[in-house]
């Protein structure tokens, strides 16, 4: 597989530290809130990458964090009156609802910032000991300069940074940070605040910064090297830069050997954030769309292309994902059916040669660079393919070993389930339903078109229509 680092800025042929296994590492939510959709690009797209590994034979270690404590989080406690820690529990939950809708994996790990304290103040420790860290007045800073490779990942000079820094010094006396050495320098440790969460270290009361927390929940739960640490393209610089510094200097060794960032989704042409306003939870989203759907959508552009959030491309998805469960299902009714047929020898030739050559090509476009636009295209070929192949005189063997090529890549590496949302309608309504298309089926039978006609347009009326398939009456909502 080949893989675009950001790093080295082209794309490499994946080399695993260990034979056979990854460890992924991927940058979490700060959760004060329900996740936007935007955070759930990473999700999506790293859940599939794992997915994708685990289809070529990896065993995948995938570790991503919350970040659960955090001047956002306190802010949220202090408006609503409650604990900061009640703050981030009640929304690690509701992101983990939102993840099972969009079918994204738990993590092999979750961790949590304030359950890893002791680890921060190792670390934090060790940095002071070797030089790379120093304390004032409660705060300890890393010292920048005494990184020397700082700014690889982002490609950033160090001195243009140094100046565009000195032109914010008056910045840096607001914040309190004016005691630094150096303008560049960051936080690893704050002091406690009045009515903030702090725990006790050697340099008194205080939090971990932010940059700090994913180095060491990443070497505790994945290793001092990951294989590949990912996120969001916003990340890169400072958090991303941040975090090798502190790694690096810390363990002595390459912090990560690849990295992998996602492009922004977008609306109106605008990063979609909560500070610009311009967001959409993924609960009120999946009130309007089937979950699968947006991962459909987001999976339809490579991770690193921008993506537009409009009404118009979710509904391009939603056709498109349509087609698929279209084509699965038109399988799944011939895998059912109990006629007796046999696999004859052009079927058995159609999967020895030609559904391989799916396969082939779906792997080709997840290998390069997890280029799941081409492998979505792919699968509408696939999907082309099995409908041009298969008609009442198929056999079940032939459909189902179809069926279970197109499950494998949609469902099992893209995560993209091939049914439709469980409708919303009542059990008693459903009854109604039935109640209806058997009254209207007996009609028919009796020859009595007219009253099939009304049942069908009643039905129409109560916003549910009705197909007449090989498999009997199928009925889904308008
Ligand atoms: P945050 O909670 O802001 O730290 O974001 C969590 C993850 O979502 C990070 O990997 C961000 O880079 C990513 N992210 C935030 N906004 C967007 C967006 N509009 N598009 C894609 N990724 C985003
Ligand atoms: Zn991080």
């Amino acid at each position: 597989m080949r893989i675009y680092n950001t790093k080295t800025r082209r794309k490499e042929e994946f080399k695993p530290i260990e034979e056979g296994k990854v460890g992924i590492y991927v940058c979490g939510p700060t959760v004060y809130d329900f996740i936007h959709i935007g955070n759930a690009r990473p999700m999506i797209v790293f859940d599939t990458l794992r997915r994708y590994f685990e289809h070529k034979g990896y065993e995948v270690n995938y570790v991503s964090n919350f970040t659960d404590v955090d001047d956002k989080i306190i802010n949220r406690s202090i408006e609503e009156g409650i604990p900061a820690a009640e703050v981030s529990e009640k929304y690690i939950a509701e992101c983990k609802k939102d993840m099972e809708a969009l079918n994204v994996r738990p993590a092999t790990v979750h961790p949590q910032a304030t359950k890893e304290i002791p680890e921060m103040i190792d670390m934090v420790s060790k940095l002071i000991d070797k030089g790379h860290a120093y304390e004032k007045n409660g705060t300890v800073y890393f010292r920048v300069r005494s990184f020397e490779p700082y700014g690889k990942l982002s490609h950033k000079n160090i001195d243009d940074l140094e100046s565009g820094h000195r032109a914010e010094s008056h910045a840096l006396k607001v914040t309190g940070e004016d005691e630094k050495e150096d303008a560049l320098d960051f936080v690893l440790w704050k002091p406690k605040k009045e009515g903030e969460p702090s725990w006790v270290s050697p340099w008194g009361d205080g939090r971990p910064g932010w940059h700090l927390e994913c180095s060491c929940m990443s070497k505790k739960y994945v290793g001092d090297t990951l294989d590949i640490h990912a996120g969001g393209e916003d990340l890169i610089f400072p958090h991303h830069e941040n975090e090798i510094a502190q790694s690096e200097a810390a363990n002595g060794c390459e912090f990560a050997n690849y990295w992998m960032h996602n492009a922004f989704l977008k609306i109106n042409g605008e990063k979609m954030a909560k500070s610009l306003g311009n967001f959409f939870t993924v609960r009120d989203i999946c009130q309007q769309y089937d979950p699968q759907v947006i991962r459909f959508f987001m999976l339809s552009a490579q991770y690193r292309t921008p993506l537009n959030f409009s009404k118009e491309l979710i509904e391009d998805a939603s056709r498109g994902l349509e087609r698929i469960i279209n084509g699965a299902e038109k399988l799944k009714g011939i895998a059912e059916n109990k006629k007796g047929i046999l696999l004859s020898e052009d079927e058995k030739l159609v999967l020895e040669n030609d559904v391989p050559g799916y396969i082939d090509r779906f792997d080709e476009a997840m290998d390069d660079d997890l280029n799941t636009a081409d492998a979505i295209s792919v699968i509408f070929e696939f999907v082309r393919f099995t409908n041009s192949k298969t008609d009442e005189n198929s056999s079940a063997d032939f459909a189902a070993s179809l069926l279970r090529v197109l499950e494998e890549l949609s469902e099992k590496v893209l995560g993209i389930k091939l049914e439709r949302k469980a409708d919303d309608v009542d059990d008693s309504l459903v009854q109604q339903i039935e109640a209806l298309i058997a009254e209207r089926t007996a009609a028919k039978k009796e020859k009595n078109f007219a009253r099939a006609d009304e049942i069908r347009n009643q039905l129409a009326d109560m916003g549910i229509i009705i197909e007449d398939t090989r498999e009997g009456v199928k009925w889904k909502k308008a």
